[in-house]
């Protein structure tokens, strides 16, 4: 299939009116800037009965700022967020990761929600519908075995969109809402370690906001991706690192990865850093600690030892800017 299977269109005004659409019918999808799920349609991947475009609904469109911190509508587009003044200002990472996504014209049309609710990618699955049934489809979709892993019994889809580890090192929580009403999680709970069903999200459950605590405003962070093609790829491996200094030493310390996980993982043990100066022997067991949780498999092109070498030294090479007081460029 490489031409848009029929569909109903809904267009609500009002989250409540969006939820329960799709309450009303679970196999409609809900519909943002589609740079990915429109896609997946034309191959076959989805095949909603109906999509529920959001770009109506004007709550979900605003960035605002207040005492508790910064929200993020849903359907605000990466390119509206990564030329948010206040979001460069306090939230470096962020800002950095929404103008890395793809090329102008996805972000211009990609949204927060999207990014955020992107489902995984590998080889085997995002090709066309006659290239997946030549190899017999495989687990995440329509088939019975794992070309990645054969044997197993899991997916290793990875997770690529960009904005969750820069939202992860400033502690994002996402407001969600459903037909019970809206709840809002850390965002880490938002993903589960399954390339086949990676969000949480409940059912009919909508990811309305990203809301950034003001506790994090002003963190020194940034985001760093490497991809096949600058301009327009999907990264290979990304990485966000947050460091705050006191007299020179660690006084806080956050890395979180993507493109290298079936979910965005926020790095264990950064803690241990705490008081240690980040000079050349410190930024070595960070490259290492990091290394260590990349778990990249052969969902890419490109080689899994590759990716994890290269996410271990993104990490060591935003440390080490951050620690030394420069932005490091994206
Ligand atoms: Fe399919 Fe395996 Fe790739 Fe998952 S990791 S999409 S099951 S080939």
């Amino acid at each position: 299939m490489e031409y848009l299977p029929d569909f109903r269109l809904h267009r609500p005004t009002t989250v409540e009116a969006a939820v329960a659409l799709r309450a009303d019918d679970p196999s409609a999808r809900y519909l943002a800037g589609g740079t990915d799920m429109v896609v997946n349609t034309r191959r076959g991947i989805e095949r909603p009965s109906a999509l529920i475009d959001l770009t109506a609904i004007a709550a979900l469109g605003q960035i605002t700022s207040g005492a508790a911190g910064t929200r993020i509508g849903a359907a605000v587009t990466l390119a509206a967020l990564a030329a948010d003044r206040g979001v460069q200002r306090d939230y470096v990472a962020v800002a950095e990761a929404a103008g890395a996504v793809a090329g102008p014209t996805h972000r211009n049309y990609g949204t927060v929600g999207g990014n955020l609710c992107l489902d995984t990618r590998c080889i085997y699955y995002n090709q066309s519908e006659w290239w997946r049934a030549s190899n017999d489809f495989c687990l995440k979709h329509q088939g019975t075995v794992c070309h990645v892993a054969p044997g197993g019994t899991i997916c290793f889809a990875t997770f690529s969109g960009d904005l969750a580890p820069a939202l992860l090192v400033h502690r994002a929580e996402v407001e969600l809402a459903g037909p019970d009403g809206s709840r809002r999680i850390a965002l880490g709970a938002l993903y589960r370690d399954d390339g086949l069903d990676h969000l949480t999200l409940l059912p009919a459950e909508l990811v309305a906001a990203v809301h950034l605590p003001k506790a994090t405003a002003g963190l020194p962070s940034a985001y760093a991706k490497s991809r096949v093609r600058g301009s327009i790829d999907f990264p290979l491996a990304g990485v966000a690192v947050a460091l705050s200094q006191q007299n020179g030493a660690v006084a806080h310390l956050a890395v979180a990865l993507t493109a290298v996980n079936p979910y965005p993982k926020l790095v264990d043990g950064t803690e241990r850093f705490a008081g240690a100066r980040l000079d050349a022997a410190q930024l070595d067991r960070l490259r290492d600690m990091v290394r260590t949780q990349a778990k990249p498999m052969r969902t890419t092109t490109i080689a899994p030892w590759y990716r994890r070498r290269v996410t271990g030294a993104l990490a060591r090479r935003l440390a080490a800017k951050l620690a030394a007081g420069e932005q490091p460029s994206t």
